[in-house]
């Protein structure tokens, strides 16, 4: 209803205000060098107005075509950004899924659309350093490193690159060059850390280490790297009360007193470690002054008393009795190992042996056979990487992790 109300005074107003133009008197008229023109006043006032109309349109029109190449850049921006920004997008999803030219190629479009930024140079490194093309990596590092925002970054790409090629005197000049831009960060301890190690310079390893695992690995590295039998004694000291629980460190340094004639202080060294951690490798140690077979069981008996009931003691136990021909006392405490947990393939070997011994060949064939189907025994492995290892390492082989070889259950 209210609309029908407007509409109708509306339009009341424009019939009375068409109907007021058309009956303006008089004429309008117009000289202009000798020409001439009139009209009538309704119909010279509505040639005026449309005259403006006409002619605002034709300035609107100019000045869009004078912007045109200014808004045309406007748009070309804006359009370039967006493209810019999805090809960053997907550069960074590739190099997560370690798609080496996928993320070559969106980091390559992402550099031509925002252009040579710290971001897009960055970028375009790691992609062309995850798909195997060093050379290509190096030049967009050494831009980034040119670069007033991203020259720390530059040079942390271009030390990584030097520490993959082992070109150690490049990596430690790089450092030197990053530690001025970013003076006392984190990375950089850890980084020359790493370096030393890598290198084999323990000693200056260990000053930048913090006690603990990586310090107690560090001290046992540099204890067997050095030449003088007190200096090794000292640093296996260290490593040890680092980590008394870490067996390589007992045995360096427990290994240092037996050779220094402190063979009571050495047994001390290695019960307390055995204590805290029982570990096949301190058996050894500890039955190594024993002649013969009786004389080992009999020392590693009176050794093991705090943490007799552990299944390394009692597997210990059956090997060394069965050595010393008690084959019942051998197989007493395999089933008490057994039943500790324990239930790797030693286990099965060393029942087929107690079974040889009591000449029972079918038993011992049985006891191959579950040997064979039996987990791998506990070894050494990488807690960064992964990786098993043999023996003990204070930096991993396969990842160069300081401090991360641990005993345990074995890699599946
Ligand atoms: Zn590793």
């Amino acid at each position: 209803m209210r609309r029908v109300l407007s509409l109708l005074v509306v339009s009341a107003l424009v019939v009375a205000a068409t109907w007021w133009l058309a009956g303006l008197p008089g004429e309008v008229s117009l000289h202009v060098a000798g020409y001439g023109i009139s009209s009538k006043t309704p119909v010279a006032l509505i040639a005026a107005v449309l005259g403006l109309l006409l002619v605002y349109a034709a300035l609107r029109l100019l000045g869009g075509l004078l912007h045109l190449p200014r808004n045309w850049r406007h748009w070309r921006a804006g359009h370039n950004r967006a493209a810019g920004d999805i090809a960053t997008t997907r550069t960074l999803v590739a190099l997560a899924a370690g798609d080496g030219p996928a993320a070559r190629k969106a980091a390559l479009r992402a550099l031509r659309l925002l252009g040579a930024t710290p971001q897009t140079l960055l970028h375009a490194a790691e992609a062309a350093r995850l798909a195997g093309r060093d050379a290509e990596a190096a030049d967009w590092f050494r831009k980034l490193a040119a670069h007033q925002d991203g020259a720390f970054l530059g040079l942390r790409g271009l030390f990584r690159q030097a520490v993959d090629r082992q070109a150690w005197d490049e990596a430690t000049v790089l450092l030197s060059q990053a530690e001025t831009r970013q003076p006392g960060k984190a990375w950089l301890r850890d980084t020359r850390l790493m370096l030393a190690a890598r290198q084999g310079d323990w000693r200056t390893a260990i000053t930048l280490a913090e006690p603990g695992p990586k310090h107690a690995a560090l001290s046992v590295a540099a204890s067997a790297g050095t030449t003088s039998a007190e200096d090794a004694l000292r640093l296996a000291e260290t490593a040890w009360n680092d980590a008394k629980a870490l067996a390589p460190a007992a045995l360096a340094y427990a290994g240092g007193l037996r050779s220094a004639g402190q063979e009571r202080k050495a047994m001390d060294v290695i019960r307390e470690s055995w204590a805290l951690a029982p570990h096949p490798d301190l058996v050894a140690f500890i039955v190594a002054p024993g002649a013969d077979a009786p004389a080992r069981l009999k020392l590693f008996t009176s050794f093991i008393l705090p943490r007799a009931d552990h299944p390394e003691a009692q597997l210990a136990l059956a090997r060394l009795s069965l050595e010393a021909g008690a084959a019942g006392d051998a197989l007493y405490h395999l089933e008490a190992a057994e039943h500790g947990g324990l239930a790797d393939r030693r286990l099965g070997l060393l029942r087929a042996d107690i079974a040889r011994a009591n000449h029972q060949p079918d038993a011992e064939r049985t006891a191959l056979r579950a040997a064979a189907l039996a987990a791998a025994p506990p070894g050494w492995a990488c807690t960064a990487c992964g990786a098993g290892q043999d023996v003990w390492h204070a930096t991993c082989p396969a990842c160069h992790a300081v401090g991360q070889i641990t005993w345990g259950a074995p890699p599946r």
